[in-house]
């Protein structure tokens, strides 16, 4: 079906999906490693690409392109290329866009590893990054040089719910001859479309909300231009991070429901966020949905919702935190977000422990910082269960 010009909802169930000659209503999973060309003219068709048969599961496979088809519709973009995971989507995304001697700005606040590959790894090929606090356009206009290529940002920012202005960010990106490539993990493209914003690449955890279940890792990038895209490609295909047919059946099982999953998550947090926000132990709250994010109205105008993570430090400080962490019985003390269950957990000692400390604090990540991520329980239990955590600090 042609779901073009159809709603998100439908594009969520149906975009990307074909039909079989068994008449299958769902994508099956194609796992097989490599296929049979027809005839010796057929495989040298496919190789050039005068024919687009499948060849091999690393460089392309039919479940993992449904899913790749219906990423690129609900981001507008031109294509997908779906990835083992995040890291994956990421690591492609840099080795495609930068080479020796070029110079990349990221934010600050950007998931741990994607900030420690560049200053660990990326660094001994003489790539250069510059880490700055992308909610103030400033830092970024200060930091281009003459060799950056790329602009980086990842809003809102892991952990800190800092808000970048993605039309804004294209802007500059533009003017420089930059490329903008924008990590919608936290969003996904239910709240946030980067490339309608003008950014030229999206890339996702599907680890995340778009698969949904906390039972995958995987990744995605969807690139608007085709030259951009055919690059992130190369890139992905040879270094070998690709996704599984069996990641993508899971991952196209799981989008069916980002929207109601979100709706009701949000719903959820934005009760949890004014709990907290009005309970005496607690020191500070940052929920782009309450009027107290020193970003709110941008969060209102690029973002559809508030989405469902948030991020908070108690009186006590960390000690307090700790407490807390490990005195809650619903909410799983667990890395990763975006699930249907609600997790807690410390970036400071967790996500972000590769990260230095002088660099923590210089990116808002303090010792303090509690990340929450709001699942589709109900809300009195996940209320009911901080309550309880919190009276005993
Ligand atoms: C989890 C995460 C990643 C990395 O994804 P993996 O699937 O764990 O490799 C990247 N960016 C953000 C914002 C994340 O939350």
């Amino acid at each position: 079906m042609n779901t073009k010009d159809k709603g998100f909802s439908t594009k969520l169930i149906h975009a990307g999906a074909f039909d079989d000659e068994f008449g299958s209503a769902t994508v099956p999973i194609y796992q097989s490693s490599t296929f049979r060309f027809k005839s010796a003219q057929h495989g040298a068709d496919c190789f050039s690409g005068a024919s687009d048969g499948y060849i091999y599961t690393r460089i392309g496979n039919p479940t993992i392109r449904a899913f790749e088809r219906n990423i690129a519709e609900l981001e507008n973009g031109y294509d997908g290329i779906a990835t083992s995971s995040g890291m994956g989507a990421i690591s492609s995304v840099y080795m495609a866009l930068l080479g020796a001697g070029s110079h990349i700005i990221s934010s600050d606040a950007v998931y741990g590893p994607a900030r420690g590959v560049l200053e660990q790894d990326f660094s001994r090929f003489n790539v250069e990054a510059s880490f700055v606090n992308t909610s103030n356009l400033d830092n970024i206009r200060k930091a281009i040089r003459p060799n950056t290529k790329v602009l980086y940002i990842e809003t809102p920012a892991n952990p800190t719910m800092d808000i970048t202005d993605v039309a804004a960010c294209a802007e500059i990106a533009r003017a420089h001859n930059l490329i903008l490539v924008v990590d919608n993990t936290f969003s996904s493209p239910y709240l946030q479309k980067p490339l309608d914003l003008g950014a030229d690449a999206v890339l996702h955890s599907i680890t995340k909300f778009i698969n949904g279940h906390a039972d995958i890792v995987g990744g995605v990038i969807v690139a608007k231009d085709p030259a951009i895209y055919k690059k992130i490609r190369h890139s992905m295909v040879y270094m070998g991070c690709n996704m599984d047919p069996t990641q993508a059946f899971m991952v196209l099982r799981g989008v069916k429901t980002l929207a109601i999953r979100i709706e009701r998550a949000q719903e959820n947090a934005m009760k949890v966020a004014e709990f907290l926000q009005s309970h005496p132990k607690v020191a500070w709250i940052k929920y782009p949905g309450l009027k107290s994010h020193p970003q709110y109205e941008l969060a209102c105008r690029q973002m559809n919702g508030f989405g469902s993570m948030m991020s908070f430090g108690l009186k006590g400080g960390y000690e307090a935190g700790k407490k807390l962490m490990d005195n809650v019985h619903l909410a799983i003390l667990a890395v990763s977000l975006g699930g249907v269950e609600t997790l807690i957990q410390h970036p400071a000692s967790m996500t972000h422990a590769a990260v230095s400390h002088e660099n923590k604090l210089a990116a808002g990540i303090t010792d303090d910082l509690v990340r929450f991520s709001v699942g589709i329980e109900s809300v009195e239990d996940i209320i009911e269960d901080l309550k309880h955590g919190l009276s005993i600090i």
